[in-house]
């Protein structure tokens, strides 16, 4: 008869369950409100007060009453948060969860860009998507979601030029979908910018009748092959919206099928793998590693510590005169 194989929890092991118990606590303590982004893992999303993409957050974390928020996500997001509510103590689980796309666009370089360009007398309004530094939103007249894009640059007057920041592919479609020219920075993320077209492609002919539902931060080539494209909340209203039960194939963040399953059980999703730049191999790259630093231990810690906190800086008031007018009018 052959044993049963115990494998010992690691050292630090601490059960979510007791981890959760610990959260629901320290949150009255500390009179605490959660919030967490789609992409961080399904077991904080599950204990979160509210879940949502960047605008849908920003926007709730408004009516936030409790004196302390616990942003999980990453930095830009829990510095928005902080810039809306300057009175709130504002929490993130782990200061170094950043993002490529807010990191390829550095308030320096951008401030230089926009002083070249006003001296060679062009006349224009830069709009920043929302992952950007508040440094970056300090220096733009706009600031966009994939929820809002479209209305936010139907505001641009039309005798002025746009400086898109910093997402060339969600630049190059938005250029399309409103037919208005665009300087596009030259800003990328890590994660959509590695989805493959074989891979995709081959997913297709392997599910016959799937829709392929694409983020507008992927490439072109990724965006050509879909049969649906919007951030993340207009994805899963979209899914929503058909009861028939099918399978979609889903070009964001992996994470989202968490979301998804829960607003749309009906159906199946499969995640498009990435392929990796180096070596050319089919990867685990669909997860944002920055969104993978958030954890519920990492989130216990800081509503027990009080900290990391996102500490209030001069330009976020003009950040906020940004975000206000983009967000809230
Ligand atoms: S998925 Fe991309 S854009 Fe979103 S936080 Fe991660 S690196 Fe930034």
């Amino acid at each position: 008869m052959s044993l049963p194989i115990v494998v010992d929890a690691p050292d630090n092991y601490e059960d979510p369950l007791d981890l959760m118990d610990e959260i629901d606590q320290l949150k009255k303590d500390r009179d605490a409100t959660i919030l967490a982004h789609y992409y961080v893992d399904g077991e904080i999303q599950d204990i979160a007060d509210f879940t949502g993409d960047s605008l849908q957050l920003a926007r709730d974390a408004t009516r936030v009453e409790t004196d302390t928020i616990v942003f999980s996500g990453v930095h830009f997001m829990a510095e928005s948060t902080k810039i809306m509510n300057p009175e709130k103590t504002v929490l993130i689980p782990d200061m170094l969860a950043g993002c490529s796309l807010a990191e390829s666009c550095p308030a320096d370089q951008l401030g230089a860009f926009q002083e070249q360009l006003r001296e060679s007398g062009r006349e224009f309004d830069t709009v920043a998507y929302i992952n950007t530094s508040a440094a970056v939103k300090s220096l733009c007249d706009w600031i966009v979601t994939s929820g809002n894009a479209r209305e936010i640059i139907d505001r641009v007057p039309t005798g002025r030029e746009i400086l898109f920041v910093p997402d060339q592919h969600l630049g190059r479609y938005l250029q399309e979908v409103t037919g208005r020219p665009m300087i596009l920075w030259p800003g990328s993320c890590m994660v959509h910018e590695v989805f493959s077209v074989q891979d995709l492609i081959r997913a297709r002919k392997n599910n016959p009748g799937s829709q392929v539902i694409a983020h507008p931060e992927c490439p072109q080539n990724i965006l050509e092959l879909s049969d649906f494209i919007g951030g993340t909340e207009k994805m899963r209203r979209h899914v929503m919206a058909i009861s028939e039960p099918s399978t979609f194939l889903v070009a964001t963040e992996a994470t989202m099928i968490h979301a998804f399953q829960k607003s749309a059980p009906q159906h199946a999703f499969l995640p498009i793998p990435g392929i990796m730049a180096s070596t050319g191999e089919t990867c685990a790259c669909n997860r944002c590693p920055h969104m993978e630093r958030n954890s519920l231990r990492k989130v216990r810690d800081c509503l027990r510590d009080g900290q990391p906190e996102i500490v209030w800086q001069d330009y976020f008031e003009r950040a906020r005169a940004v975000l206000e007018k983009s967000l809230l009018e």
